[in-house]
């Protein structure tokens, strides 16, 4: 793939009718080796977040070795695009025939679990393999979380005895994992979620061999810049070394936005503009769900080559479909003469943006270009950079 210089140089030479994924497999590199190297343990990639396979090889190019598939597809996906890596199923509820096929043709061996009934399930499409690494997802928390993974899958702790003992007993390795939700703000929900797994194995007694403390870790948005990770890395490890787990337990974890949230934005073409509601062609059924639907504030600026003095105003936005749910409030913050024909660079779309993509009422687009300047934010840089909230880029300001 051609490799342009910028976002703006791409808006430029190509003027696209349509919108147009950027990708910045550099940046993607960074943040999987600083998983590589920092996080005291294993780290899965978790591939719902973005399952694009020129991404997968980026991160498996820079040492992740393990991925989080949640259904038969993304299975297959990650063993054609990458023969030798580990794959984990941790979806809890799983079809019989995705089982069977994951560990009899692709060499899957590790499963999550919630009930009895799957774990059941997990024994009979295996035909009762001996070699199962077998994780039970206790519910936790999603209060620190911008978006909640509480309600709908992990045991209780009062049913989790049970579960564990039986477990144990079908299991050639015992995990336990959980999700604290995803964008998670304060190191403390992993470590009141391993409280919970300590009481856990206290009330059960077993051998467990993995703590898996699931995904969550942030990005970095427009109002909501986080703690530095190693904060993250530093609480989960203490709290780990003072868990009753066997000595040569491992922890994992299985970060999904934070390995892939720099690796992608969108340029868009402002169509109309109805006072600071600018109505441009990609909105909620495309890469900007979570702008619509969770009132996500993505970073945005105008590609310009010229400069601009004029003031910011804060805008909102139209997707191009029919409809009226094709909303992103925003608000968000733009040179105040922006019109139609300029093109918008929406940022840190890498993460549950580019995976989204619908082509509802005919609007989708396939156009990727690679660029070689740097994300509009980063947690991966020597300091945290803030979002740009708002800026124009000039042309040569932005190499990298
Ligand atoms: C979605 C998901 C992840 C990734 O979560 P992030 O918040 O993107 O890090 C990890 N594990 C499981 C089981 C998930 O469902």
């Amino acid at each position: 793939m051609y490799k342009h210089h910028s976002a703006l140089g791409v808006a430029l030479s190509l003027k696209p009718a349509a919108p147009v994924t950027l990708i910045r497999p550099q940046a993607a590199a960074r943040a999987a080796r600083f998983f590589v190297e920092k996080f005291p343990g294993k780290s899965l990639y978790a591939v719902k977040a973005n399952p694009s396979p020129e991404l997968l090889r980026t991160l498996w190019d820079s040492g992740i070795t393990h991925y989080d598939v949640a259904s038969i597809t993304e299975v297959r996906l990650v063993r054609r695009t990458l023969p030798d890596a580990k794959l984990c199923f941790m979806h809890p509820v799983k079809a019989d025939e995705a089982i069977s096929e994951a560990y009899f043709q692709h060499g899957v061996r590790t499963f999550s679990l919630d009930t009895m009934e799957e774990l059941d399930k997990i024994v009979r499409a295996t035909k009762g393999a001996t070699d199962l690494e077998l994780c039970v997802r206790l519910r936790v928390s999603s209060d620190h979380a911008q978006i909640s993974l509480a309600s709908k899958f992990g045991v209780d702790l009062v049913d989790a005895k049970e579960l564990l003992i039986a477990t144990r007993q079908v299991a050639d390795a015992l995990g336990i994992c959980f999700h604290v939700g995803s964008q998670t703000m304060s190191p403390h929900a992993y470590t009141q979620a391993m409280e919970r797994v300590r009481a856990a194995i206290v009330a059960s007694s077993v051998t467990v061999d993995i703590i898996d403390v699931g995904g969550g870790f942030p990005s970095v948005y427009p109002g909501m810049e986080p703690p530095a990770l190693e904060l993250y890395f530093d609480t989960i490890h203490r709290t780990f070394e003072s868990l009753p787990v066997s000595y040569s337990s491992e922890l994992w974890c299985e970060p999904g936005r934070a390995l892939s949230a720099e690796y992608s934005s969108l340029i868009v073409r402002v169509e109309r503009r109805r006072g600071n509601e600018l109505y441009i062609n990609d909105g909620a059924y495309g890469a900007l769900f979570d702008a619509a639907h969770v009132g996500w504030r993505f970073p945005v600026q105008l590609l310009r080559p010229e400069a601009n003095d004029t003031e910011m105003e804060a805008f909102s936005f139209y997707g191009p479909t029919c409809d009226d749910m094709d909303h992103m409030a925003g608000p968000f913050m733009l040179p105040g003469d922006a019109r139609p024909g300029d093109y918008i660079e929406v940022g840190m779309l890498g993460a549950y943006g580019c995976a989204m993509r619908t082509a509802f009422n005919g609007f989708s687009s396939e156009h990727v270009a690679e660029v070689a300047d740097e994300p509009m934010a980063s947690l991966y840089r020597d300091e945290v950079v803030a979002p740009r909230v708002s800026n124009v880029l000039r042309f040569g300001k932005s190499s990298s």
